[in-house]
């Protein structure tokens, strides 16, 4: 038994053979094949998620790991912009709905239920009017307690028509809605500004190439929106882009080709027409909600005044599924580096095999490296599954995506040993010693 202090390794070693991964289990007289959706495909195929029911699906340990992740970072930049964290109840009375006129907007799209009163809720895609009541509902606010940012990241949900490409279109999705309550429009337009910054950031962290687009205001309402897209064709938003100075609309919000603010000092910027998937949007909605449900407040001379509203979402699973759209090949997952659902992987050798005095070494390894790098203690996998062959697991490694793969083999136990050290992102192979493979972990970031 090998011992850490005074603690068990095996007490805390996150081994591949404990883990849980659905086996394929597609919904009947469905192929591998027919799933034109990369991330979809790929997400089943890797055991990530299983289908519940059409457009619903459970998230397995390693995704959760992974949005887990996404949240964190997530968390810290909307604490930045001021946001305070609440969760509201996923039903929304109907009656609130219907207050906004939502409710025949949204039309068969809104899920409903009704209670055993016979009351009717929705099952809300978005939170305005729950939101709003909350704050209508202060009757002595003072323009002191303004700004009031409240946001969630809860499941949502919408009866689309046809749930299509997994996590990317499901009809119950995790989503982090952002509701601003500002004294007055300048002062609204001062934290649209600094949402959208917060949001460029988030993109920024996770390294993926984020088109802030002029959107289109849609059933939300509202005087100005944007959109944040990750191009990829299977994007079901049509964006102009200029891959020189970035600017970018919805294809909905112009009549002809748009040209960029800046054309003038660039007359060639190429404006091209992509497909986007739409992660994010903010709304500057004004008085729309505070109006209809009396969200007002106090101002410096005691007048009552309709406080300036602002909406801000990420679709959080679906950032998680269209990150893995546009980074990955057709046979193995890419994450964004530091959502990756562990940073490394190590494989002891084969039962029974050469190299087979070796599986301490691979313990030892793991152990090392949780006292070198605590830092990833709880980032690290072993892959213990001794019955398979090494080549066998690197491949089930690199599919899933594992930042770095560290194979214990047969050089291991030579008298300078050496671990050979697979860096999916480069794809590059190099072996290293005890010394050099501690250095190499010891600069890993982790969320
Ligand atoms: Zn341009």
């Amino acid at each position: 038994m090998v011992l850490m202090g005074s603690r068990c390794l095996s007490a805390f070693c996150q081994r591949v053979s404990k883990m849980y991964q659905a086996s394929l289990v597609l919904p009947e007289g469905s192929k591998v094949a027919d799933i034109k959706c990369k991330s979809h495909r790929l997400m089943l195929d890797a055991g990530l998620i299983r289908q519940a029911s059409p457009g619903t699906f459970h998230l397995l340990p390693l995704t959760l790991r992974a949005l887990e992740k996404l949240i964190k970072v997530i968390d810290t930049e909307m604490r930045k912009v001021g946001g305070q964290k609440i969760a509201m109840p996923g039903m929304t009375p109907s009656s609130l709905w219907k207050t906004s006129g939502r409710y025949s907007e949204y039309g068969p799209e809104l899920l409903t239920l009704r209670d055993r009163h016979d009351v009717e809720y929705c099952l809300g895609p978005t939170h305005e009017e729950a939101v709003t009541d909350i704050i209508a509902g202060e009757k002595m606010l003072s323009h002191r307690q303004l700004p009031i940012k409240l946001y969630q990241i809860t499941n949502k949900f919408r009866d689309e028509m046809r749930p299509r490409y997994g996590l990317l279109r499901g009809r119950e999705f995790l989503m982090k809605d952002l509701y601003t309550f500002d004294c007055s429009m300048e002062k609204a337009e001062e934290t649209y500004r600094s949402v959208c910054e917060a949001y460029k950031e988030i993109f920024s962290i996770l390294n993926l190439p984020i088109v802030q687009a002029v959107g289109a205001t849609g059933a939300i309402g509202g005087s100005s929106s944007h959109e944040f897209h990750l191009l990829s064709d299977i994007g079901e938003d049509q964006v102009y882009h200029c891959s020189r100075c970035g600017y970018a609309v919805n294809q909905e919000t112009v009549e002809g080709v748009p040209s960029c603010p800046d054309h003038l000092s660039q007359p060639e910027c190429p404006m091209g027409l992509r497909q986007g998937i739409e992660v994010g949007h903010a709304f500057l909605l004004g008085t729309k909600y505070s109006k209809t449900f009396k969200a007002d407040f106090f101002d410096e001379e005691c007048k009552s005044r309709l406080a300036e509203m602002g909406c801000y979402g990420l679709g959080v699973t679906r950032i998680l599924a269209a990150a893995i759209e546009v980074l990955s090949s057709d046979k193995e997952i890419r994450w964004p580096r530091l959502l990756a659902p562990y940073q490394v992987c190590i494989i002891s050798p084969k039962e029974g095999g050469k190299e087979s005095s070796a599986i301490h070494l691979a313990e030892w390894l793991y152990q090392d490296v949780c006292l070198h790098a605590p830092h990833l203690a709880s980032d690290m996998l072993l892959d213990d599954r001794g019955h398979m062959t090494i080549g066998r697991r690197v491949k089930d490694a690199s599919q899933i995506g594992y930042p770095l793969i560290v194979v214990v083999g047969k050089r291991a136990l030579e008298a300078d040993p050496k671990f050979e050290v697979i860096n999916t992102a480069t794809g590059s192979t190099e072996y290293l010693s005890k010394v050099e493979l501690l250095q190499q972990m010891e600069s890993i970031a982790v969320l």
